[in-house]
């Protein structure tokens, strides 16, 4: 998928580029904000259940690091590589950066498909990943987390693996389980994120949000938490998938029953009171809010006609391809960015860290708390900078986060 007519690597340079062009930035400093400081690949070798040996490729792209300790996800997909990483950790570095978090970015991940595994097996190559990479992870130099693929238990493996090694270290990992040093409120915090800035957003435009209708692809973390908490806000979610298909209904999905079905059976499809759509269905519906929460670039040239929302929401990582998104504005269909949309995850990830460097945790109100601050002030921000320079969302948050960057970069004397 994020294969489709334009990589997420060269969709994001393009947005980058853009950024660069508005704020008067010359060649150089796009070529120093783009490039990455470190690349790392390797192989890692599993020994399975049946006694073959299989052979897999990890990365981790650690792109800027002067605003903060590299972070990003660790993400578990087969179709991974280097150049789509290398998209997702500059993303990362500017998500950072809009919200104002001392971090800079990362992304990293391994080819493998978690599904075709056992546990056993995704715990060895998880340790093997650790052990490959310990010296180059670490509290104050790159801190993963789970994303596509993966999840708290992976995050418990390589906090585990790392602390044999360094003594015990919760903040070289953040989404871990609460009981291994873990946040309260970041299972669900990129979700809770995106619901802030819709909420935000409707604040803006002074629309209403009961009885809205949104149609969410994906129901992984981001998705099913995203549904949850807009449901819960009043509107109607008409329209779920997952990787093998998606689920309609007119009047809003009842999510309790959909979410019971999803678990029994590991997928929305089929679940009570639906009916079956695809995912390029699913794309095209006509609602208030479109929101892909899969993987990147499935709104593209291929299908950015079809699509009939009001707004787009992307809570995914890049779900959004650059031709897309010019086709989009200029049928007048608002985009609000990812780096936005889905910044709750690293702010939630962030507080987690300070939680583990101080020794200290917090209650799930003050979480909650301070990240509803932060996201509805980067939600405003951007808001208010696409009004005055009349540009898009996703130029607004691009030249906010890029000046923050480049500001960093120059300060710390480059
Ligand atoms: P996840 O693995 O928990 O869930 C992914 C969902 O996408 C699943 O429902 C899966 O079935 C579905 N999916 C996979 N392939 C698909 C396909 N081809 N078509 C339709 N659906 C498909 O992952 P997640 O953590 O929910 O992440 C989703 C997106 O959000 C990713 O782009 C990720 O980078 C981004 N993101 C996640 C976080 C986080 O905190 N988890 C934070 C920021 C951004």
């Amino acid at each position: 998928m994020d294969s489709t007519c334009c990589s997420i690597k060269e969709t994001h340079d393009a947005f980058l580029l853009r950024a660069c062009r508005q704020l008067g930035y010359d060649d150089t400093t796009y070529e120093i904000l783009l490039t990455a400081s470190r690349e790392i690949r390797t192989e890692l070798l599993l020994r399975k259940d049946d006694n073959s040996t299989v052979v897999y490729n990890a990365y981790r792209v650690q792109h800027h690091n002067a605003r903060g300790p590299y972070k990003g996800g660790l993400r578990y997909h087969p179709q991974i590589n280097m150049e789509e990483i290398r998209g997702l950790a500059c993303l990362m570095t500017l998500k950072t950066a809009l919200v104002d978090i001392p971090l800079g970015g990362a992304k990293g991940g391994i080819d493998c498909d978690p599904s075709s595994l056992s546990d056993r097996e995704i715990e060895a190559l998880t340790r093997k990943f650790t052990s490959k990479f310990h010296l180059n992870i670490g509290p104050n130099i790159d801190i993963p987390a789970p994303d596509v693929g993966t999840n708290a238990r992976i995050m418990a493996w390589i906090q585990d693996e790392y602390s044999k090694i360094y003594g015990y270290s919760p903040a070289v990992v953040t989404g871990k389980p609460i009981a291994t040093g873990g946040s309260l409120g970041r299972e669900e915090a990129t979700g809770r994120g995106v619901s802030i800035v819709v909420k935000e957003y409707a604040r803006h435009t002074g629309d209403a949000l009961e009885g809205k209708t949104v149609a969410i692809q994906g129901f992984g973390n981001v998705g099913s938490n995203t549904a949850r908490i807009l449901n819960g806000m009043g509107l109607h979610i008409i329209a779920l998938s997952d990787v093998r298909g998606g689920i309609f209904n007119a009047d809003g999905l009842d999510l309790e029953s959909v979410s019971a079905h999803s678990r029994k059976t590991g997928s929305v499809v089929g679940a009570p009171g639906s009916e079956p759509i695809d995912n390029e269905e699913l794309l095209a519906l006509q609602c208030d809010y479109l929101i892909p929460a899969a993987l990147g670039s499935v709104i593209n040239e291929t299908n950015a006609e079809q699509i009939s929302a009001k707004v787009v929401v992307e809570a995914a990582n890049s779900p959004v391809t650059e031709a897309a998104d010019h086709s989009l504005e200029e049928r007048g269909i608002p985009v609000l960015p990812d780096i936005l949309v889905n910044a709750g995850g690293v702010t939630v990830s962030y507080f987690e860290w300070v939680q583990n460097l101080q020794q200290f945790s917090w209650s799930l109100d003050t979480v909650q708390e301070r990240l509803r601050r932060r996201l509805e002030t980067a939600s405003k921000d951007v808001f208010e900078l696409a009004t005055t320079d009349k540009c898009s969302y996703r130029d607004a948050a691009y030249q906010i986060a890029t000046r923050r960057l480049k500001d960093a970069f120059y300060l710390a004397g480059f």
